[in-house]
């Protein structure tokens, strides 16, 4: 039985009205249970535990700390490719998009990676479009090769693969991968993505699995938040992740709570995810799942990356650009979408060590062969 399956049982058990349902008592005999399941994380997600949320945020501190310490993992989004086949209403590269479109070359590669690693960072994450065109497997190889001279871990967010692709990379330098369902939403799903590849809906959805079978370090995924109503996202992200854990135990599995940012093209999206709902979501995850890393992007601003914090976050960007060569070209064309924190990686570090945390630059090696 696939993810897929788990997401169909629950599609017919009416997740908006058992959400309704939840009480005040339901959630405190939730926060007292050392373990929680599926049931429990759905308790945790209602809105009748957003009265307990200190004591949520309290117990997600405290099990942050004793998993991770006060540690946060730093790195840094670096894209290579904005082309992209795909048309998704609400994304700023999507193909109808009429913005410049940019491929970097090994050179400009290279030069990327030198300055960013003139910062000290060990972590990278690569991004592209989905072009096999512009982003065949062949360039992501070359891509990684170079990469491989300055960074110890190469994670990866482009477009879904073929486990044997997955290998491809993992062999060739990548280590993690993140990957985004949009919306778990099925028929939201297909009306959000018009035209492309990206339309299917069950290639991307088992595409985590199958990074996980093919022994991908660390895998990422999450909703963009805003698409569909938060609290069924964010519960099917976090029974995704748990599926993925529990099915692939040796795999570090993580989840990103990414809030839709302003980007090229009208699309607004009807449901917008305010800071309490977000700090619940990210407090019942941590809750739900102890050991799962959470990555906290900027996206969102730094008063409100230094607030959310201690509640569970693991690892953060910094210095960060959604433009193609972005960290070394003085032309700042079309971004995939604005950030809000602009700190730079001393900043970040910085800002992080008076909050009482440890900033990491590296926490991995491979072992070469
Ligand atoms: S979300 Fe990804 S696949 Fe969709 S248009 Fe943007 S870059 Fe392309």
């Amino acid at each position: 039985m696939g993810f897929y399956d788990v997401y169909k049982q629950w599609e017919q058990k009416d997740v908006d009205g058992l959400l309704k349902s939840v009480t005040s008592d339901d959630v405190l005999r939730t926060l007292a249970k050392t373990r929680l399941h599926e049931q429990d994380y759905l308790t945790l997600l209602a809105p009748a535990a957003q009265e307990h949320l200190e004591a949520m945020a309290q117990r997600a501190h405290d099990q942050t700390v004793a998993q991770f310490g006060k540690t946060v993992v730093l790195y840094t989004p670096m894209y290579l490719s904005n082309y992209c086949v795909n048309h998704c209403l609400y994304c700023g590269f999507n193909a109808r998009n009429n913005i410049s479109r940019k491929h970097l070359d090994a050179g400009e590669v290279e030069e990327e990676a030198r300055r960013i690693s003139e910062t000290g960072l060990k972590h990278i994450l690569i991004l592209t479009g989905e072009s096999r065109t512009w982003a065949s497997m062949d360039y992501l190889k070359t891509c990684v090769a170079i990469l491989s001279r300055y960074f110890t871990s190469i994670a990866i967010e482009i477009y879904p693969l073929e486990t044997q692709e997955y290998r491809e990379l993992i062999t060739a330098g990548v280590d993690a991968m993140t990957l985004y369902q949009e919306t778990y939403n099925e028929a939201l799903y297909d009306r959000l993505h018009v035209k492309g590849p990206k339309k299917n809906y069950r290639f991307r959805l088992d595409a985590p699995e199958r990074a996980c079978e093919a022994r991908m370090r660390s895998v990422n995924i999450g909703a963009l938040l805003g698409l569909y109503k938060g609290r069924h996202e964010s519960f099917y992200t976090g029974l995704h992740a748990w599926y993925l854990q529990k099915h692939y135990p040796e795999v570090d599995i993580s989840v990103s709570f990414p809030r839709m940012r302003p980007h090229t093209g009208s699309f607004n999206p009807d449901y917008p995810v305010d800071d309490v709902n977000l700090v619940q979501a990210i407090t019942a995850l941590r809750l739900f799942m102890p050991r799962a890393g959470i990555t906290m992007s900027t996206r969102e601003n730094a008063e409100f990356r230094n607030q959310i914090l201690p509640l569970g976050v693991t690892r953060m960007s910094a210095g960060s650009t959604t433009v193609v060569g972005g960290h070394t070209q003085k032309n700042q064309d079309t971004g995939q979408f604005d950030i809000s924190d602009e700190r730079t990686v001393d900043q970040m570090a910085l800002s992080l060590s008076s909050l009482g945390y440890q900033p990491v630059f590296k926490d991995w090696q491979a072992i070469k062969a």
